[in-house]
């Protein structure tokens, strides 16, 4: 039975290229500091994401922990939104590794504005508690794939500036924004201290994540990544399908949010479905299903016997994702199985 995987985007395959890369890397141990592909990788991350130096991580979620272990010490408190990936997906690292106090953010659709950390600061705290880092993610993952503009991206950055914070973004779908805003990965984050981008999402590298931020920051961050464990030896052999994630698959990721609409729109016109299109940026779709039709389950369930795959969440909610590996018509044998369905 063919399979149209719409889970997510992390189970993208590499392309035949990277696997040929992969096998072809020239790589030496990165714990010196030797090898190529991983230095090469770091400093293209850096350029395209227009910050000193990069570092590359074995996920995302490695990264966004060294990253709030560097701008953070214990007991100090991170504003970031309330459904947050580091805070919902990230097994409570910040608090249980980094020791950190989250202070938890309202949005518009998962775009902090300056009134919400306004809002959310703690002035009588601040007397004995540094807040000391503010998290934007974009695009954001739990909002349904949302994104924040530069604008948005800039007004949060000068506030947390206000308040003495330092900024951290969380985009492991950074591209996805930039593509659908049509601007540069680096527009979005030019006054954030840290970023995480993922490479193994759309961007379909089998392994891996790049942080960046100034040189001392990534001097630092390189500690950190060490103490988790994550520093690796000959993984230029995995960089090297990096390379081509940064080369090659950024310009196509526009496609991926463009199917997603388009699969959106015609979930809406079945009876019980409904996408909220206001929030059907980029390539993750959030799918509300009428109870008296089915359940999330048993609509994961009967598109699975089916070679469709998707998610239900506990929400009560379906999770659909398009990426390179499921092409537009994919996309439309997937609407008419789940026509059949419902
Ligand atoms: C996937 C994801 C991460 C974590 O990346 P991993 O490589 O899976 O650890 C972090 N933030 C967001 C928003 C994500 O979607």
């Amino acid at each position: 039975m063919k399979i149209i995987e719409l889970r997510s985007d992390t189970l993208t395959q590499a392309t035949p290229e990277m696997r040929e890369a992969m096998k072809n890397a020239v790589v030496g141990d990165d714990v010196y500091g030797e090898d190529p592909t991983i230095n090469e990788l770091q400093e293209l991350g850096a350029k395209v994401l227009g910050k000193e130096a990069a570092l590359y991580v074995p996920s995302g979620t490695m990264g966004n922990l060294a990253a709030l272990l560097t701008h953070c010490k214990p007991s100090e408190e991170v504003m970031l939104e309330k459904n947050a990936h580091i805070y919902y997906f990230e097994r409570g690292g910040m608090a249980s590794v980094a020791g950190l106090l989250p202070n938890l953010l309202d949005s518009d659709n998962g775009v902090v504005k300056p009134e919400h950390i306004k809002a959310s600061f703690r002035p009588i705290a601040a007397q004995d508690l540094k807040t000391s880092l503010l998290v934007l993610e974009n695009t954001h993952n739990l909002c349904g794939g949302t994104v924040s503009t530069v604008e948005d991206m800039d007004a949060a950055c000068e506030t947390a500036k206000e308040y003495g914070m330092k900024v951290h973004v969380d985009g492991a779908r950074l591209f996805n924004a930039a593509a659908y805003l049509k601007v540069s990965a680096a527009d979005l984050i030019k006054n954030v201290d840290s970023a995480m981008v993922c490479l193994s999402k759309g961007l379909c590298a089998p392994v891996g994540s790049l942080l960046v931020g100034d040189k001392d920051f990534i001097v630092k961050a390189r500690q950190w990544r060490s103490i988790l464990g994550g520093s690796m030896r000959q993984a230029g052999h995995i960089a090297a399908a990096g390379m081509l994630a940064l080369t090659k698959m950024v310009d196509r990721l526009h496609i991926d949010n463009e199917n997603a609409f388009f699969l959106a729109e015609e979930l809406n016109k079945i009876d019980g479905l409904y996408v909220n299109m206001a929030a059907q940026h980029t390539n993750l779709i959030y799918c509300n299903i009428d109870p008296k039709l089915m359940t999330a389950e048993e609509f994961e369930k009967k598109l699975g016997k089916r070679g469709v795959r998707v998610i239900a969440l506990k929400t009560g909610m379906i999770r659909l994702v398009t990426h390179n590996d499921v092409s537009i018509d994919d996309i439309k044998e997937a609407v008419e199985i789940i026509k059949e369905i419902c």
